[in-house]
């Protein structure tokens, strides 16, 4: 029996992994990566929103704030969007519930900030994220498409809003029953 061999063995296994390219990166000096559709974050797109609040409907933490007022043509102007990422677990149901896919998983991942406050972002945070999202990927949404891609009957560029019959607009229920400044 020869003593040691285990020994040798081991040392062969370490000497063949130091001359190899690592494969860990020095984070956060250097970043990995990240494919295009992976799920690492939330966007919102302004462009793309009606103001329905469907995602905020189908968040079961109840995270997501949508404020609107009523606009001469029926459709909405949204006051407020906000999402609570204190609470937020991530779970994509928005982007689920979303129709106009105005809600997309992606984006930074990297995002961790010094106070507890600041994971609450408000439409102008939400919207410079997408925006510069936008500018960095030339145009592609988190789900691989570009704005014409997107169901273009339904939602195009300049605003989704002005293009969309807003829900309840034939119906007995809608922003268009609200009443106006002229008929209060
Ligand atoms: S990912 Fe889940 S918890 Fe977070 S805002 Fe969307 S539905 Fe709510
Ligand atoms: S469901 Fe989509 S379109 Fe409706 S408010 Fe939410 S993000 Fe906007």
């Amino acid at each position: 029996m020869i003593y040691g061999i285990g020994i040798l063995r081991s040392m062969l296994v370490t000497l063949k992994h130091v001359f190899r390219k690592p494969i860990t990166v020095e984070f956060p000096e250097k970043n990995r990566s990240v494919p295009i559709r992976a799920r690492t974050n939330l966007l919102w797109f302004e462009e793309r929103c009606t103001g329905c609040s469907t995602c905020a409907q189908a968040c079961p933490d109840g995270c997501i704030l949508v404020e609107t007022s009523p606009r001469e043509d029926g459709t909405l102007n949204i006051e407020r969007y906000e999402i609570d990422f204190r609470i937020c677990m991530y779970c994509g149901l928005c982007t689920e519930a979303c129709p106009y896919q105005a809600i997309q998983s992606g984006g930074r991942y990297n995002d961790a900030v010094y106070t507890f406050e600041e994971m609450y972002r408000n439409k102008v945070s939400l919207a410079a994220e997408s925006k510069q999202y936008l500018k960095e990927t030339d145009g592609r949404y988190p789900n691989g498409q570009t704005q014409e891609e997107i169901e273009p009957d339904i939602t195009t560029i300049p605003t989704a809003r002005s293009r969309m019959k807003p829900a309840g607009q034939d119906g007995p229920i809608g922003p268009h029953h609200l009443p106006t400044k002229k008929n209060l």
